[in-house]
């Protein structure tokens, strides 16, 4: 039993298609009409295979085959197909519609699973619309999006009204809840969006865990004075402090963590913001991901020293304040280990790497016994139109899907 290729790849195509763009650009909005009409070709292919669908309280959609003992708990697959603005074609796609080919392949050999199969679309991986993402999966695992109909996306409008176009209200939401014993296990298969894989010419991934990320707020305080007529002894400006700090963050970050440690300046603003007064106040952001909670507090620590010893040298102060913690989420032993297996059989060269990128596994894992398998993104690049992976690494990807699949309905 193979997954067919030359389907699966039209079907990108044709996923593509719902959110292309004359000038090249590719978006694909949670809760858009492109994503609905998106949504509506996937249902119309699941059809085509005598499956059955629905959309849950959350907008999730859910398409399902049925096994020889309904009783058994589902074996769960899928991923998002929302996009980012100007995103690419790879990102959650393939595994919608790699989870899918593995239903096809199921069906046209007759194989009758013991276990319901069913493939998710999550609603509103992304979040980039509301500033929050993972809204589907949240849902299914019973943890509250705190949203509500009133609050405006990016363009000013009312997610009630935005959520509209699936038929779903906020209050809803966690009527979508499932039981923890409905699930046998959910397994995502999505694209690296890092270089691990493709810079080692590695066509497999099974992610080990997805990494916490830790964020806080830095502001240096030295003092606003006359750009002219302040010598530079004189100074205490605070964005040259700053700007010393963020040039060693690289440095600390590659000393004491381990190769997919990273650490990140994102946003920088400096007071009062004018070209003849020396910056009194430099605020910005810090984040620092990992896949080990002691590797990033240490991290934070040596990068907090540094920051003393930085603003002592220019005669400034400083604050440094955690904004939010989320922890690392380890994938399941035993469903890896089952996606280890399949790859062995058939003879696939893989790696276990992190994800450094959140995904809805990462709140699946929290409830079911979850694991991801990885397709290389080419030069790691992602969000962003030039997204590709290659159809060899793809067919793979399904492959090793649908033999992990064929290992766990064994389980009864
Ligand atoms: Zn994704």
């Amino acid at each position: 039993m193979k997954a067919d290729i030359s389907k699966i790849v039209s079907r990108l195509e044709e996923i593509y298609q719902c959110g292309a763009k004359e000038d090249g650009t590719h978006t694909r909005m949670a809760f858009s009409k492109e994503d609905v009409k998106a949504r509506e070709l996937f249902t119309g292919w699941a059809e085509q295979l005598g499956m059955s669908h629905r959309m849950d309280a959350a907008g999730n959609l859910i398409v399902r085959m049925e096994g020889k003992n309904p009783g058994l708990p589902a074996i769960l697959m899928g991923s998002h197909m929302d996009t980012v603005p100007d995103g690419g074609r790879y990102d959650g796609v393939v595994g919608c519609v790699g989870a899918l080919s593995v239903c096809e392949a199921m069906a046209e050999e007759g194989y009758v699973p013991n276990h319901p199969i069913e493939v998710i679309v999550f609603t509103d991986e992304e979040g980039f619309r509301f500033g929050k993402g993972l809204l589907g999966s949240s849902a299914i695992c019973g943890q509250d999006p705190d949203i509500s109909d009133d609050e405006p996306d990016i363009y000013g409008e009312a997610r009630g009204r935005v959520m509209e176009t699936y038929g779903i209200r906020s209050e809803n939401v966690l009527e979508a809840k499932r039981d923890k014993d409905s699930v046998h296990c959910f397994i995502e298969l999505h694209v690296e969006q890092g270089a691990t894989l493709d810079k080692s010419g590695t066509s497999i991934g099974i992610v080990s865990s997805i990494a916490g990320v830790n964020r806080y707020e830095v502001t240096v305080t030295g003092e606003a004075n006359h750009a002219g007529s302040t010598t530079m002894e004189d100074r205490r400006d605070a964005l040259v402090a700053a700007a010393g700090f963020i040039n060693k963050v690289p440095e600390v970050t590659t000393e004491y963590g381990n190769h997919f440690t990273v650490a990140t300046v994102g946003t920088i603003k400096v007071t009062p913001h004018s070209v003849n007064v020396i910056p009194g106040t430099c605020t910005f952001s810090l984040e620092i991901r990992d896949q080990s909670n002691e590797v990033m507090k240490l991290i934070e620590q040596k990068l907090q020293e540094s920051l003393g010893d930085i603003c002592k040298k220019y005669d400034v102060s400083y604050t440094f304040v955690p904004t939010s913690f989320h922890e690392p989420a380890p994938m399941c032993d035993w469903v890896k280990a089952k996606i280890e297996e399949a790859v062995k059989e058939l003879g696939y060269d893989y790696k276990v790497i992190p994800s450094g990128a959140f995904h809805d596994s990462l709140i699946m894992t929290g409830v079911f016994p979850t694991a991801m398998i990885f397709v290389p993104s080419v030069n790691g690049i992602s969000h962003n139109r030039n997204e590709f992976t290659r159809e060899e690494d793809i067919e793979k990807g399904c492959n090793v899907l649908l033999e992990t699949v064929l290992k766990v309905d064994e389980m009864i």
